[in-house]
Order: C-alpha cells, then structure tokens, then sequence
C-alpha cells in the first residue's frame, strides 16, 4: 500500500513539476509511510524527490517510533545534530520545493533560508488528487467507522445515553467514552450543544445542563487505526428533542431532513461539488431559513476528519467515483435553536453510498 502511494506520489510530483515534497506533522507523513510525527520542537521531516529515494528524517529518541519500511530511510539526527542541514543536504539542488499543510513556522522559516533560487509551493497540490480517491479498502475502514459511531447515535435516540439533568460536558465524555469503546483509537471531537447552545455550530459542551422540553444536537467522531499505523475517521450528527418537540422546530427539522436527504441524492460522480450544496441549500433558502444556513455544506473525510474535497460554492470539481465526504447542512437560530443533520457520503459509480444509516429524523426522548 505505501509503496503504490509514493510511486502515485511521485508521479504527480514529475506531472506537476515538483522536485522535492517535504512532510511534518500533519497527514500525509503517515498516508506515505504509516508514521505520524510528534508535534514538538524536534523536526521530523520527510523528504520524498521526485527522482529519489524518501528519506524520513527524525529526532533519534523517536526513531525506535518508526515502523521501518522498505519504500524510505530512515535519517536520525542526534541531540546536537543539525536537522535543517539535514534536510537541506538531502534536498540538495533540487528547487521546485512542495511543503506540508502544516510545516510548523519554526522550521519552515528555516528551511526557506536556503542558497540557490528555489521555488516553494503547497505539497497539497500532489496529495489531494491521491488522498482524495478512496481505494476500496479505504471506503471499507471509513463504512467500518462510521457504522461503529452509527451504533452509538442509535443508543442516543433510544434514550439510552442520559441527557436531562447532565452537563453537555458530561454527555461530551461518555459520547467520547463510547467512541473509544465502539474501537477508535482517537476521540476527535464530541460536540453537545443544548438549547439556544445549538445555535453555534462548533458550540464547545460546558456546564450547562440539558433540561426536559429542548433540543439536544451532537456531533460526534473519532479515529479508528488498522494494523498499519494509519487511521480512518467517523463524523455524524443528530439531534434529539427531550420530550415532544414545538411545531416550529418540528418544521424546520423537516425542512434540514429534506434539504440533506437532496444534497446527498445529489452526490453522484460527475456533479460539481458545489451542486452538492446548491441542491440543499435552495429547499432551506426556499422554506425562508437560507440566512440561517452559515457553513458549506461538507467536507472530505479520510485520515483527516476535514480534508479535499470540500462540498462548498466555488468548487467545481466534479465528484469522481471513491470521494468520500460530508453532506451536512445545518439551520441555526441565533438565541434560540439550531440543528444540523450529517452522514458520511461516497461518490460511487452506482450512486451515492451513505455510510451513516442510523436514523434520521428528531428523535423524541422521554
Ligand atoms: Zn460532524
Ligand atoms: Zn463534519
């Protein structure tokens, strides 16, 4: 799997015409390699050229870390070693450098301080057209995610998570709780916004207490490794009501219910990304709630919870058959209430595959 990865890199890097792809903390390393950097102020860096063999240069305490593979090297620096020139050594003549994302500025200032007229461009442009087209073993560890945090949004609509009378914060850690349990490693986030809370979409869970008679949205999704280091991520949201929800509310659930079951049918390979969202977002601006509506409508999901392609206006990329991402409109109410409805969703050549399934309407509990 890696080996195929760096050749496809490679390749897009010769096509692109990039000399050198230089990785830190961030994805792609363990896309490429199945390792994941410490994020510390010891680099870990590698440098894949387009004509070379990947040199993964890391701090030596942390190369016991690193599962060796036979695709890269792997280049210890020792405590008083100097890793820039390292890195600069193994780059050496080459000039159309490509960095990671998220190269942290302490190195990347560094490393752009170097002789020669080099050109520095975003690595992103070679990973996205890889990272972006999920193999099917890849759509099969994103289904065997998603399914897991499906199992627990299905006890919450049971009624079997207890809500009234908990903190958000409270609910947050045993949603987290059941994330781990449900066989993911990581717990990305766990969001349970009460009430008017619900109105902010990224809402932080505090001390508020959930009371009988509101509304109760959570999102929630964490990151499930394989055997070979790399992880794959779930994403869901659902909303509960804790007793008989007004009829206002019940309106505007079904006017969200509506506009993502759209945006969803309309995730076919070849539509524009941003059709997906168009579809949606007209059936909540047509019910008189488009101000209310104030994110895109998706993102890509893989090893990242958040990466390409983003299903948002003013990208017209067509989906291709193996893009996975979210469909997950969202209505919010400053001061009063808000809800948002998410499921994973692949591009496949027979149609758009949900791989969230649990059920999606509001949920009435006790
Ligand atoms: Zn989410
Ligand atoms: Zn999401």
């Amino acid at each position: 799997m890696f080996t195929e990865r760096l050749d496809r890199a490679r390749s897009e890097m010769q096509r692109q015409g990039v000399d050198a792809l230089l990785l830190s903390v961030g994805a792609d390393l363990p896309y490429l390699t199945g390792y994941e950097a410490m994020a510390s102020e010891r680099l870990t860096m590698l440098v894949v050229p387009a004509d070379g063999r990947p040199q993964l240069v890391v701090p030596e305490l942390e190369a016991p870390r690193v599962t060796p593979r036979p695709d890269f090297d792997i280049t210890p620096w020792g405590e008083l070693d100097d890793p820039i020139a390292k890195v600069h050594e193994i780059v050496g003549a080459r000039s159309q450098i490509a960095f990671g994302e998220t190269t942290w500025a302490r190195f990347l200032v560094d490393l752009i301080k170097a002789d020669g007229n080099r050109t520095f461009r975003h690595a992103v442009e070679v990973m996205k057209p890889l990272r972006a087209v999920k193999t099917a073993d890849e759509i099969e560890r994103l289904r065997a995610a998603s399914h897991a945090v499906d199992r627990i949004a299905a006890r919450l609509q049971a009624g079997e998570i207890p809500l009234v009378g908990q903190t958000e914060a409270a609910v947050s850690a045993e949603l987290g709780r059941q994330i781990k349990e449900e066989g993911h490693s990581k717990v990305n986030f766990a969001i349970v916004a009460a009430g008017e809370n619900a109105a902010s979409p990224h809402h932080h869970a505090g001390e508020r207490v959930i009371q009988a008679d509101e509304g109760v949205l959570c999102d929630f999704g964490g990151t499930m490794y394989g055997d070979d280091g790399i992880g794959y991520c779930s994403d869901i949201t659902r909303c509960v009501w804790t007793g008989t929800p007004p009829p206002e509310f019940v309106e505007l659930y079904d006017v969200l219910h509506e506009a993502q079951v759209a945006s969803v049918k309309a995730a076919t390979v070849g539509t524009p990304a941003e059709e997906v969202d168009r579809v949606g977002r007209a059936i909540i601006t047509d019910a008189g709630y488009g101000e209310y509506f104030i994110h895109r409508t998706g993102h890509g999901i893989g090893i990242e919870a958040h990466e390409e392609p983003y299903i948002v206006e003013g990208n017209s990329d067509p989906l291709v058959a193996g893009n996975a991402f979210s469909v997950e409109p969202g209505i919010y109410v400053p001061g009063t209430w808000g809800a948002r409805l998410e499921d994973i969703v692949v591009a496949a050549a027979d149609g758009p595959d949900s791989l969230n399934l649990v059920d999606h309407q509001l949920a009435q509990i006790g």
